[in-house]
C-alpha cells in the first residue's frame, strides 16, 4: 500500500494526523527544520512522538532539511546523534553535510533527500541514491511521465500530492532572502509570492501565486507507477487540515468513500490544481486565498473535529480468556505481528449470582473504542462457576492494551548506533593571497565579440551557443558547458555535451545535482554553481569526493564565512549580476507551456522591476533582480580562487567593460546596485 505522509508542525498535528490513518509523518526538531515559525517539536515532544507513532505503526521522518554554515555542524551532528537515540525512521536533508554526518557516524540511519535538493530527472535521483539517499523528494514541478520514469529506479520516490505550491523550484528560491534576508534555504520563507506582484506597473496582481496543489485523483495512477509515497505539504497548518487531507487520500488509497468538498473548504487558494503533473502548464494554476475561502474554512470546522474524534483502528486483536473458578484470571491477546501479551487478575471466586460466560468476556473485553485496536475474536476456556466483576475486566483490558502499546512501540523502534568519534569537524583554511581568477557567463556569443578572451579564465556557455561557440573554434579551451538549471528532457540536453566532449571540450557547468553524474560518466571537469547552495566545509568535502574540480560558494553567505570554508578545491563566488531570485517552472509573463523568451517584467508594490528571463524552451523561467550585483570595488573582502560574472542582456562594449572594473577595482557607475547578502547574511 502506498504511504500517506502527513505533516505534522505540531503536536495537535500529529494528533490529527495519526487518529485519520497517516502511515507516515514528517516534523522538525527546534533546530535545523525548514519550517523554523512551526511550533515544531522539542527533544522531549519528539520522544513521545516517536512512542506515539510507533506504536501505530506510523514511521517518523524527521526535517533536519535547512542549509548548515560550519558553525552549526557540531550541533548539528549532536542532533542527529539524538535522532538515532530516539529512533526516528529517516532523516529528510538537503545539506551534503548531513549525507557525511550519516555517511560516518551512522551509516544505517535512512535518509531522504529533501525536494529541496531540486532532484527532478532520472541521473539526479541515480545520483541522489549513489550518494547514499534511500529516496528522493521529487520537485513538485513534475509530469506523471517523469514521476513514472524516476520511480522505475533503485531509489524510492516520494512525491507531493497536496497543499502549497511554491512559485520558485524549491531550494532554488532567494527572493525571500535577497529581499528580507528571510532565507527560504533556511526556514524562514516569508511567502514573497503571496504579495502583490503584476507584469504591469501599477496594477495589483498576484502573478506568483499558485493555487493549492490536489492530486488525489491520481493516486491510483503513481501508486501503479511505483511511487513509494506520498506527501501532504502542510506544517505551517492546522490540524483540521491536517485531518482532512490524511483522511480522504488513505480512504482514497482504500478505495473507500471521502468528502472531496470537505477537503477543498479546509484550505485552498481559489479552488485546486494539478497541473504539473498532469502536464498542463497555463494560467489556470494561478489563484489566491479568497474571502470566500476563508469563510468555507471556519464553516467546515466543526465536521473536521469529527474526522479524528475517535481513533483511528490498525490492528485487530484475537483474545483468549482463562477463567477456573479458585485460579487468578488470565487473558491473553494477540495481534498479527506476532505480539502476544498476558494480563492476570485476581482468582475467581465461587459465583452467587450470574457465573462468568463469553458473552460478558465479549461485553467487557471489546470495549476498545478509543484505542487503536478492535476485537478480531475471542475464546473462552470457563471452568467450574467463576465469578468476575466487570470492573475487573475492564482493569485487565487496559492492561493489555497498555502491554501491546508498549510492545508495538518496541517492536518498531530501531536504535540507530551514533559514533561522534568518526565525524571530522578539523577544517584547515588556507589563505589563496592571489587576485582571483575571472568567469564569465554570457547569453549570446555577440557579447563576447569585445572581450579580451586571454584575460578570462572561463567562458560559460549555455547548451544552444555552446555549440557554435566551439564550431568556430577561437577560444574553445576555455569553454564550460552550462548544463540547465531545470529541465523536462534531460536525454537530449545530455547530447551537447556529449558531442562537445568528443570535439575536444573538457568542463561542463554544473546547475543542479544530476549534473554531477552526467559530467562523470562523460568524464568532464564538473563546476558547481551557486544552485548547489554550498554552505560549508563538510559539503565541500562531499562533493570533492563526488569528483568536483572547483565550487561556487552559496550566495546567502557573508564575504566572511565564505573566506572561512575550508577544502581542497578551488572556491568562487558569483561576483556580479542580476541575481536568478526564482527559478519557476511556470511562466509568470504568459503562463502557457508553449511560451519560449517571452520578455516582460514584473512589479511589485512599490514599483521596483524584476526581470523575467523566459527560457521555457529549456523548460524553466528565472525571475531576475531588481538590481544588478556589483562588487568590482570589494573584491578584497573576499579570499577566493576565482569570481563568476553572470552577464546578461549588457551589450558587447559593456560587458568588455565591466570586466576591465573587475580586473581593476573600479567602483560601479550605476545609480542602483547591491551587494547582495555577502555583507548582510541572512537570518
Ligand atoms: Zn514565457
Amino acid at each position: 500500500m502506498i504511504e500517506i505522509l502527513a505533516p505534522c508542525g505540531s503536536a495537535e498535528s500529529l494528533f490529527a494526523a495519526l487518529r485519520t490513518g497517516a502511515d507516515a509523518v514528517y516534523l522538525g526538531g527546534e533546530n535545523f527544520s525548514a519550517r523554523r515559525n512551526a511550533t515544531n517539536f522539542t527533544d522531549d515532544e519528539l520522544k513521545k512522538a516517536v512512542f506515539d507513532c510507533h506504536v501505530r505503526g506510523v514511521k517518523l521522518y524527521l526535517a533536519v532539511n535547512t542549509i548548515l554554515t560550519d558553525e552549526q555542524l557540531k550541533e548539528c551532528a549532536a542532533y542527529v546523534k539524538k535522532a538515532c537515540e530516539l529512533g526516528v525512521d529517516g532523516l529528510i536533508t538537503q545539506d551534503l553535510a548531513l549525507v557525511e554526518i550519516v555517511k560516518n557516524c551512522c551509516p544505517k540511519m535512512e535518509i531522504h533527500s529533501s525536494t529541496q535538493m531540486t532532484i527532478h530527472t532520472k541521473n539526479g535521483a541515480e545520483l541522489a541514491h549513489d550518494m547514499g539517499f534511500s529516496r528522493v523528494v521529487l520537485s513538485r514541478e513534475l509530469p506523471f511521465e517523469i514521476i513514472a520514469d524516476i520511480s522505475n529506479l533503485d531509489v524510492e520516490t516520494e512525491v507531493f500530492v497536496h497543499g502549497a505550491l511554491c512559485m520558485s523550484v524549491s531550494g532554488q528560491c532567494y527572493m525571500s532572502a535577497v529581499i528580507g534576508s528571510r532565507s527560504a534555504n533556511r526556514g524562514l520563507c516569508a511567502q514573497p509570492c503571496r504579495l502583490p506582484m503584476s507584469t504591469k506597473k501599477g496594477r495589483e496582481d498576484y502573478a506568483l501565486s499558485l493555487k493549492d496543489l490536489c492530486a488525489i485523483d491520481c493516486l491510483d495512477k503513481l501508486e501503479k507507477a511505483g511511487v513509494s509515497s506520498l506527501k501532504i505539504e502542510g506544517r505551517m497548518k492546522r490540524p483540521e487540515y491536517v485531518a482532512a487531507a490524511v483522511n480522504a487520500y488513505k480512504n482514497k488509497a482504500l478505495k473507500r468513500d471521502y468528502d472531496t468538498t470537505l477537503l477543498e473548504s479546509v484550505f485552498s487558494r481559489s479552488g485546486f490544481t494539478n497541473g504539473y503533473i498532469e502536464g498542463k502548464i497555463n494560467s489556470g494554476m494561478f489563484g489566491t486565498r479568497t474571502k470566500d475561502d476563508v469563510v468555507a474554512s471556519s464553516k467546515a470546522l466543526p465536521k473536521l473535529h469529527e474526522l479524528y474524534r475517535k481513533e483511528y483502528k490498525r490492528s485487530r486483536l484475537k483474545i483468549q480468556c482463562i477463567v477456573i473458578e479458585n485460579k487468578p484470571v488470565e487473558i491473553i491477546a494477540k495481534i498479527d505481528d506476532g505480539i502476544e501479551v498476558k494480563a492476570t487478575g485476581d482468582v475467581a471466586q465461587t459465583a452467587l449470582n450470574r457465573p462468568c460466560d463469553e458473552q460478558m468476556l465479549t461485553k467487557q473485553l471489546s470495549k476498545l473504542g478509543d484505542t487503536i485496536y478492535e476485537l478480531e475474536s475471542l475464546s473462552a476456556k470457563i471452568v467450574g462457576n467463576p465469578a468476575v466483576s466487570a470492573s475487573q475486566l475492564n482493569a485487565l483490558r487496559r492492561e493489555l492494551v497498555e502491554k501491546l502499546n508498549d510492545k508495538r512501540a518496541e517492536h518498531n523502534t530501531k536504535i540507530v548506533p551514533f559514533d561522534m568519534d568518526k565525524l571530522c569537524l578539523d577544517f584547515k583554511t588556507t589563505r589563496t593571497n592571489k587576485k582571483p581568477d575571472i568567469r564569465i557567463s554570457v547569453t549570446s556569443l555577440t557579447q563576447l565579440e569585445k572581450v579580451d578572451i586571454n584575460s578570462i579564465d572561463m567562458i560559460i556557455l549555455p547548451l544552444a551557443i555552446a555549440k557554435k561557440a566551439v564550431a568556430k573554434g577561437t577560444y574553445k579551451s576555455k569553454i564550460a558547458v552550462c548544463m540547465p538549471r531545470f529541465t523536462y528532457d534531460e536525454e537530449s540536453d545530455i547530447q551537447t555535451p556529449r558531442e562537445l566532449k568528443n570535439l575536444g571540450i573538457e568542463s561542463v557547468y554544473c546547475t543542479n545535482f544530476a549534473h554531477l553524474k552526467i559530467g562523470k560518466e562523460l568524464g568532464l571537469k564538473m563546476h558547481t554553481d551557486f544552485g548547489f547552495n554550498v554552505a560549508n566545509s563538510l559539503a565541500i568535502k562531499n562533493l570533492c569526493e563526488v569528483g568536483i574540480s572547483d565550487y561556487i560558494a552559496s550566495i546567502e553567505l557573508k564575504a566572511s564565512q565564505i573566506n572561512r570554508l575550508a577544502g581542497v578545491k578551488p572556491k568562487g563566488v558569483v561576483a556580479y549580476g542580476r541575481l536568478p531570485l526564482m527559478l519557476t517552472a511556470n511562466c509568470p509573463i504568459k503562463q502557457s507551456c508553449g511560451c519560449e523568451n517571452c520578455k516582460g517584467k514584473l512589479y511589485d508594490r512599490t514599483g521596483r522591476e524584476f526581470p523575467v528571463r523566459c527560457q521555457k524552451q529549456h523548460g524553466y523561467v528565472e525571475i531576475l533582480n531588481s538590481e544588478v550585483l556589483y562588487l568590482a570595488d570589494k573584491l578584497h573582502d573576499f579570499d577566493v580562487s576565482f569570481i563568476k560574472l553572470d552577464f546578461y542582456d549588457e551589450s558587447p562594449d559593456r560587458v568588455a567593460q565591466i570586466i576591465n572594473r573587475y580586473q581593476n577595482g573600479v567602483p560601479s557607475d550605476m545609480d542602483k546596485i547591491t551587494r547582495g547578502l555577502y555583507y548582510r547574511g541572512v537570518k
